[in-house]
């Protein structure tokens, strides 16, 4: 928590350093200070963000899965969850698109818990790559080593490694663990997987090598075929914003009450979100903002403020580096407002 007994001057500094200023009132930045955040203080830091940002038009839809160019560029919702159970949502909160790179993070979760952290280390490592997230380069540079479950190729091999005795079974994990993510029995947008099958040729030939690595032992097809499922998975800005929140919340499901995966496995997890998040731009979302985040090409992105919010955002213009682009934003603001970078607490 931040220091409560700090003096306004310093208080109106460090807020000033966190950017505040511009999205909340002062009555609500020293109320987010105190760590004592109200209803109110967090619908209006998530209003004030959603307002500013809705009529910003930067960046382009991903295109190279062609389902993914026609999803409705306007597209804008923001869903904060709070390890209570608080929901604060606005915008387009409800429709659905697909999870892409986003559910990477769940299916990591799923191999950590069914085989431990040593699984991940070993077969797929946990270092950032500091290439594209589908780059060959990578594979080779370490021969299928010192990667991450948050590139393609690191990726395959955490679902290749999910546990099972046939592809369905492995499947009905994976859809599972998501599921208990959000809150809500999930399904397979069918059209972005069809989509996304039809033109995966280079992340079939990515599985392939990293097979050729013995970085997993299952079937690579199979393998390929249900991380391209995975990443099919229709969810919407508030699934996004609870599965954030069960992360920040130490595994346990703030709406449904559900411990997830064992609170062991948490900061593991987070650890790859903060370095290999958001791509090649990991580095410059952790120095603004200090969370935890991982973005992907439908347009979610999500965030993790550990013991205070999660936050889901969902809009489909990406900027260079492939993540939103009022994502990124409204996710900065909001997290100012309500003093949720980890890196600024101090001793209680
Ligand atoms: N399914 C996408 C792919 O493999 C996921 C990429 C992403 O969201 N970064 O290319």
């Amino acid at each position: 928590m931040l220091q409560v007994n700090t003096s306004r001057r310093d208080l109106a500094r460090g807020l000033a350093a966190l950017g505040l200023t511009a999205a909340v009132s002062p009555a609500l930045a020293r109320e987010a200070a105190a760590g004592n955040l109200s209803p109110a203080a967090i619908d209006a830091a998530v209003k004030a963000a959603y307002e500013k940002y809705r009529g910003l038009n930067e960046g382009k839809n991903a295109d190279y899965i062609p389902a993914l160019a026609k999803v409705p560029s306007t597209y804008f919702g923001i869903a904060l969850v709070t390890p209570q159970g608080k929901v604060s949502a606005i915008g387009d909160t409800e429709p659905t698109f697909s999870i892409q790179s986003i559910s990477k993070v769940f299916t990591m979760a799923l191999v950590l818990q069914e085989s431990g952290e040593q699984k991940i280390v070993d077969s797929v490592g946990v270092d950032a790559t500091g290439q594209v997230f589908n780059s060959i380069v990578a594979v080779e540079q370490h021969k299928g080593k010192e990667m991450n479950p948050f590139v393609n190729p690191g990726a395959i091999a955490t679902t290749g490694n999910v546990k099972g005795s046939s592809p369905d079974e492995v499947w009905r994990k994976i859809l599972a663990i998501h599921s208990d993510f959000a809150g809500r029995p999930l399904e397979v947008n069918q059209e972005v997987y069809k989509s996304e099958s039809d033109t995966n040729q280079r992340n079939r030939a990515i599985g392939m090598l990293m097979s050729a690595y013995e970085r997993f032992s299952s079937d690579p097809a199979v393998a390929t075929d249900l991380y391209t499922r995975q990443c099919s998975i229709a969810v919407n800005a508030k699934d996004l914003g609870t599965m954030a929140a069960t992360l920040a919340n130490g595994g346990k499901n703030p709406v449904t009450g559900k411990q997830v995966i064992d609170p062991r496995h948490i900061p593991g997890v987070l650890a790859v979100m903060a370095t290999a998040g958001l791509y090649d731009d990991s580095g410059v979302w952790l120095f603004h903002t200090g969370l935890p985040a991982k973005s992907g090409v439908g347009g979610g992105l999500i965030a993790v403020s550990p013991g205070k919010f999660g936050i889901g955002t969902f809009s489909p213009p990406l900027d260079a580096a492939g993540n939103s682009v009022r994502g990124q934003r409204a996710i900065t603001d909001i997290s100012n407002a309500l003093g949720g970078n980890p890196y600024t607490e101090l001793p209680a």
